[in-house]
C-alpha cells in the first residue's frame, strides 16, 4: 500500500480555502495501482459472510461496483436526494454548515443482509455514519465500513462509533 500511498495527491485550498483534498485520481490512472486497490478489498471480504456491497455516491461507486463484481455479490447504492427511481429511504446529516440527506432503495436488501460499504475516504465520518444508519433502515446488517483512506486527525471512526472501519491507507 506504500505505493498506492505515495501516488494519493493532496490539492490545498480545494473546493475551500483550509481543505487539503486527497485526489484518488493518479490511483485510478495507474492500472496497476488500480487493480491492487481492488484486490485488496477484494481480498478482505473474500472469505466472510458478506451479501451484499454497498456504495456512497460518488467516488464511493468508483471502488464498490468493482469490489462487487470481483466477489460476485450484488451492489446497493447510496445517493443523493433525487438521483434514486424507486421508492426509498432517506437519511438526514450535518455537516460543518448546513445538512445533507442520502437516500437508498427500500429493496436494497433482503432482510438482515449481511453489507460491506465502500467509500473512498473517511474525514469527520458523517457521510458513513449516515450511510450505516441507511444500511439498517433498509433492514441490512453492517459488516464492515471500509475506506480506501482515512484522515485520522479528523476522529472519524470516533465519531462512527461501534461499527466496524477498515481502511487501508491512513494519513
Ligand atoms: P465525511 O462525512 O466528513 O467523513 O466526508 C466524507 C466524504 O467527503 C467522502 O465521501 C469523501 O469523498 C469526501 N471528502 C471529505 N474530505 C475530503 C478530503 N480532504 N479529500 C477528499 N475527499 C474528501
Amino acid at each position: 500500500m506504500k505505493a498506492i500511498r505515495d501516488l494519493i495527491r493532496d490539492i490545498p485550498d480545494f473546493p475551500k480555502k483550509g481543505i487539503i483534498f486527497k485526489d484518488i485520481t493518479p490511483v485510478l490512472n495507474e492500472p496497476v495501482a488500480f487493480h491492487q486497490v481492488i484486490q485488496a478489498i477484494s481480498d478482505r471480504y473474500a472469505g466472510q459472510k458478506v451479501d451484499k456491497i454497498a456504495a456512497i455516491e460518488s467516488r464511493g461507486f468508483i471502488f464498490g461496483a468493482p469490489v462487487a463484481f470481483a466477489l460476485q455479490k450484488g451492489l446497493a447504492i447510496i445517493r443523493k436526494p433525487g438521483k434514486l427511481p424507486y421508492a426509498t429511504f432517506r437519511e438526514e446529516y450535518s455537516l460543518e454548515y448546513g445538512t445533507d440527506i442520502i437516500e437508498i432503495h427500500q429493496d436494497a436488501f433482503q432482510p438482515g443482509d449481511r453489507v460491506v460499504l465502500v467509500d473512498d475516504l473517511l474525514a469527520t465520518g458523517g457521510t458513513a455514519l449516515a450511510a450505516a444508519r441507511l444500511i439498517e433502515k433498509a433492514g441490512g446488517k453492517v459488516a464492515e465500513i471500509c475506506f480506501l483512506i482515512e484522515l485520522g486527525f479528523l476522529h472519524g471512526r470516533e465519531k462512527i462509533g461501534n461499527y466496524p472501519i477498515h481502511s487501508f491507507v491512513k494519513f
